[in-house]
């Protein structure tokens, strides 16, 4: 993905080889950028890029395969968050249950554990998206 940032843009990309402070790279443009220096859009929250109304949201082209096993993917989740909400027998919305799961996981795994697991999970979905993986 070739993306240009405009000059005014308060986020500059960074060179390869540029030192930073705290380099951060983008796993769908390959954008680095320093997360040390703070600017409206920095440090970027776990699993965002600064640079996300730049990238290219064609849609991605899967084979057929590829399609079945991502919803396979998305029926396990649905499956879990069922026997989640079934489990905890709160009453809420998907998105609360969900919510709710996810602060669960946490205080089973410990925050930080947690919040790595979902940088890391963003990069397998996206790759998964795009039929890379
Ligand atoms: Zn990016």
């Amino acid at each position: 993905m070739k993306i240009t940032i405009p000059k005014d843009f308060p986020v500059r990309p960074l060179k390869r080889n540029q030192p930073a402070e705290d380099r951060a790279t983008c796993g769908t443009c390959g954008l680095s950028w320093d997360d040390a220096i703070p600017t409206s859009l920095t440090p970027a929250p776990a699993a965002r890029c600064p640079f996300e109304e730049f990238h290219d949201y064609e849609p991605p082209k899967l084979t057929r395969a590829q399609k079945r096993e991502n919803a396979r993917r998305a029926g396990h989740a649905r499956q879990t968050l069922e026997a989640y909400a079934e489990i905890t027998d709160i009453g809420e919305d998907d998105e609360t249950t969900l919510c709710d799961m996810l602060a669960d996981m946490m205080h089973l795994l410990g925050r930080e554990a947690v919040e790595g697991r979902v940088f890391m999970a963003a990069e397998h979905y996206e790759a998964e998206r795009r039929g890379e993986e």
